[in-house]
């Protein structure tokens, strides 16, 4: 299928790190041309992840100029020189994940590239792809979960909380989650929270979830929020149990003595994402898996709202502001 290319394109440049100011909406950027390895994917639906406002801030580092985010859903609509291209030809329908979605074009590797079935519905893929396979990899690899596990999820009506809630509650774990308002708390028990918590008025959080597990506190810990309830964790955490700390929504955590694990024997660990679908054969077996509980199993994919592209500031505010659950999406 021949597409003809216009030579720029719209597209989101970050050229220094700060607040959403320095979200610089443009209409002249060059179309990238694939290199070797790479396919030009039209994007439709980009997706946006917590991660992009790290990049944004300077949490993590990456160099400027850049056009951030981390995921979109598209059709192919050319292929690099050479290289391992996977079978992909133009007129394709993909999600991936890689850097620069921001984007109405992106040159992408095909290796973190992946067709779409045509039973998932325009926009699911994109919406899927990060987050899910975070919470799916994070409860079968960060700490394996067993049936009747009891589990504790924060910010439980998030992005890859709202995952969390479903996976976990599919594997018979027994979910207590929490959340910032009381429409958040209705959604995550809608999907799968047994218990929720409102960490931000609950005066005895730590008493609170001893109470519920019988004083024994949780197996593993999923903290997506950092620095806020890291404290917490330790506290709640089973006598052998596991902190999965994920994420930075409230800052990073601050460094602690090792020591401090031996009083119940915890474990701990701060994985990615990236590292669990490092080879293709992960990347392809959790993808088919998402896709799987997608369409066989109808997991919900909510999305919060799909913005324009050009209104990337106000979804970064929306999400930085708690103003959100589940998925943002952006339309170029
Ligand atoms: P979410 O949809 O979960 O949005 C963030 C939520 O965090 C908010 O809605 C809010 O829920 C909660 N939160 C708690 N404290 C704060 C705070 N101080 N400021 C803002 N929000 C706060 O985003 P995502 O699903 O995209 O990402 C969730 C987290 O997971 C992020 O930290 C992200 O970096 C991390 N992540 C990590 C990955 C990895 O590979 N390690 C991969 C994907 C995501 P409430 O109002 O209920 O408190």
């Amino acid at each position: 299928m021949a597409t003809s290319i216009p030579k720029t394109m719209s597209g989101i440049l970050v050229e220094k790190t700060g607040g959403v100011e320095v979200l610089q909406y443009k209409t002249d950027l060059p179309i990238p041309t694939p290199k070797e390895g790479q396919v030009l994917v039209k994007n439709d639906f980009i997706g946006v992840n917590y991660i992009d406002t790290y990049f944004r801030t300077g949490l993590y580092p990456a160099p400027k100029p850049e056009i951030l985010g981390r995921e979109a859903e598209g059709t192919i609509v050319s292929l690099g020189p050479s290289g391992d291209l996977y079978g992909f030809k133009p007129g394709d329908r993909v999600v991936w994940m890689a850097t620069g979605a921001y984007a109405e074009y992106t040159a992408v590797p095909a290796v973190k590239t992946h067709s779409v079935p045509s039973s998932i519905e325009p926009g699911i893929a994109a919406a899927s792809m990060l987050q899910g396979l975070t919470a799916l990899t994070l409860i079968k690899e960060a700490y394996l979960v067993k049936k009747g596990d009891w589990v504790l999820v924060h910010a439980a009506a998030g992005g890859v909380g709202l995952w969390l809630c479903q996976l976990l509650k599919a594997v018979g774990a027994r979910v207590i989650g929490t959340a910032s308002t009381s429409e958040k708390i209705e959604l995550a028990k809608k999907n799968g929270a047994e218990f929720m918590i409102n960490y931000k008025e609950e005066k005895d959080f730590v008493g609170k979830v001893k109470g519920i597990t019988g004083g024994e506190g949780v197996a593993v810990v999923y903290d997506s929020t950092g620095k806020d309830q890291f404290e917490n964790d330790l506290e709640v955490v089973a006598r052998k149990g596991t902190v999965v700390s994920y994420g930075n929504s409230s800052g990073a955590v601050p460094p602690f003595a090792i020591s401090r694990l031996s009083a119940k024997n915890i474990k701990i660990t701060r994985p990615t994402l990236f590292n669990y679908i490092y080879e293709r054969e992960e990347f392809e077996k959790y993808t088919a898996e998402l896709f799987d509980l997608i369409t066989k199993d109808k997991l919900n994919v909510r999305i919060h709202h799909t913005y324009p592209l050009k209104d990337i500031a106000k979804a970064h505010t929306d999400l930085e502001g708690r103003a959100t659950t589940g998925k943002l999406l952006l339309k170029p």
